[in-house]
């Protein structure tokens, strides 16, 4: 491994995959495991999209078998009912699979359900929930869900709840860092074989009869020329920039739906506990613990516009707050809580048109057999979905050899071994997806000169390009953690 950027041009390859998010990276590994020959390639950094806005939990997936409609009709929808219940089973076997193979990079955490008074879903039909979604894999690793009373439930959190009728208490996980999780699958691909180029975007698509020419456009600060490279098959697992691959449009298999997470600093007394609720118009809504401080969201939104236009507006800021302070009434939130907030969108996948959040779904092109799109995967599923990927792979390509066996080495290793070894180019790259930094209360701005001049050392940066490093950190900060600020 190394961070010396050869030319792609002219280089051919079984399956180039677009997009180094959660998707992409593991999509990467399966194949590469499998002996194709596979190019991974992101316009910017591994895990900078999508993945990198999450509410970074592992979800235990009860929310998925929340219906929309009128209870009544759940029997009314037998094949809706059915997909989510082999989606929840999914959910659940890649909770598990997550926490067996990579407990470093997951912190577990002892959730809260309020029941209230008027609720939806009646607190006999939560426990059915929670006992399915048990036995659909959390055997494997328990949820420890109960119902109790207030009082038997009784914990910082929940003592400052509004009027509730019972809690019901169970784990959940979060990433503690889902960047690294996409790095560290990326370089396991690479390990196996993949070749990985970042800061390379995909700028047009021709499909011939053997398969497709990619037209490649350096994006990194040394603007190397363009390149052109072949591929049998392309797995487009750009998140929700899918259908705005130049050369793959078409019918649209993404609808996005923006979501807005927000940072505030809770009592001391939350430290560590989350709440999982839904919000006054029905949606899912949650308190995640995340280190001293906590986040609360997200918000659900269709959105048509380009995602990379996407920005936290204050209304929704509000909105949050106010959802919040529904469940906690006496913390009265306001603006002045706020330590930062970010938002992201969801690539759920269409189907006819529809949106659904259910399906990851492997589409194919109509009439571009060997161009295939992976949509509405979330980041707890991005094994399932590589694995649904790489089986598409076999059927047009033909079998070669088994999956990944083994574990993913996790990171990260010390500075001098990321700056030779890991794909940095930009000095955010190093601050906010291969070490944990950006993720901490000052979002990576503190000692911020030190490592870019560590950086430069290493990658031979010019005293011009190492301020303009440190500039260009922190104007991205301020675009995708708009206002923030440090809490007294
Ligand atoms: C608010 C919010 C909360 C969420 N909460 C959770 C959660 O708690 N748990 C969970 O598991 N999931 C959660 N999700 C879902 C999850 O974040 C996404 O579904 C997942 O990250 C999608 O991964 P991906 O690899 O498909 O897409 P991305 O991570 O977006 O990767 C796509 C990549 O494609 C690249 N790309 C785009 N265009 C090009 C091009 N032309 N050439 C080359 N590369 C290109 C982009 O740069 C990007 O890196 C949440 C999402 C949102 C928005």
């Amino acid at each position: 491994m190394t961070n010396v950027r050869q030319s792609l041009d002219g280089q051919s390859f079984d399956v180039v995959i677009v997009g180094a998010g959660a998707v992409g990276c593991t999509t990467a590994r399966e194949l590469a495991a499998r002996g194709y020959r596979t190019l991974l390639l992101d316009r910017a950094d591994i895990g900078s999209g999508t993945s990198s806005r999450s509410s970074r939990m592992l979800y235990s997936g009860l929310g998925y078998l929340a219906v929309r409609y009128p209870l009544w009709q759940m029997a009314l929808h037998p094949v809706d009912m059915m997909r989510r219940l082999i989606y929840a089973r999914d959910v659940m076997r890649c909770r598990a699979e997550l926490v067996e193979t990579m407990p470093q990079h997951l912190t577990r955490h002892r959730f809260f359900y309020p029941f209230r008074r008027g609720d939806r879903y009646p607190p006999w039909l939560v426990d059915i929930g929670f006992r399915m979604m048990e036995m659909l894999g959390g055997w494997r690793v328990p949820l420890h869900y109960r119902r109790s009373s207030r009082a038997e439930a009784s914990s910082g959190l929940v003592d400052r709840l509004g009027p509730v009728t019972g809690i019901g208490s169970f784990d959940e996980y979060m990433y503690a860092w889902p960047e690294r999780t996409c790095v560290d699958t990326a370089l396991d691909a690479e390990r196996r074989g993949a070749t990985i180029r970042t800061y390379t975007a995909v700028v047009g698509v021709e499909r011939e009869a053997s398969g497709c020419t990619l037209r490649l456009e350096d994006r990194s600060p040394d603007r190397a020329g363009p390149a052109t490279v072949s591929a049998k098959m392309i797995v487009n697992a750009a998140g929700p920039w899918i259908d705005r691959i130049a050369g793959d449009a078409g019918a649209p298999r993404v609808r996005g739906i923006k979501g807005v997470n927000v940072m505030v600093r809770l009592p001391e007394s939350f430290h560590g506990q989350g709440l999982e609720a839904f919000s006054s118009k029905g949606e899912p809504f949650y308190v995640f613990p995340w280190r001293d401080l906590h986040f609360v969201g997200p918000t659900e939104t269709v959105v048509t516009d380009d995602p990379d236009d996407v920005s936290v507006l204050p209304e929704e800021v509000d909105y949050v707050l106010s959802e919040a302070n529904r469940l906690f009434p006496d913390l009265h939130l306001s603006r002045n809580d706020v330590a930062h907030c970010w938002c992201g969108v969801r690539p759920t996948s269409t189907i006819d048109g529809k949106t659904t959040a259910l399906p990851v779904r492997v589409v194919e092109r109509d009439g571009s057999p060997g161009l295939i799109a992976v949509t509405g995967s979330t980041i707890m599923l991005h094994r399932h979905a590589g694995r649904l990927a790489a089986r598409a792979v076999e059927k047009r390509l033909g079998k070669r050899g088994a999956g990944p066996s083994g574990s993913i080495p996790l990171g990260p290793p010390d500075v001098t071994d990321i700056l030779r070894d890991e794909h940095v180019v930009r000095l955010g790259d190093l601050v906010r997806r291969r070490l944990p930094n950006g993720l901490d209360p000052d979002l990576g701005r503190d000692g911020i000169e030190d490592l870019s001049h560590t950086a430069a050392a290493a990658l031979g940066w010019s005293e011009t390009r190492r301020a303009a490093e440190v500039a260009e950190f922190l104007a991205d900060t301020a675009k995708i953690y708009p206002g923030a600020k440090t809490l007294p």
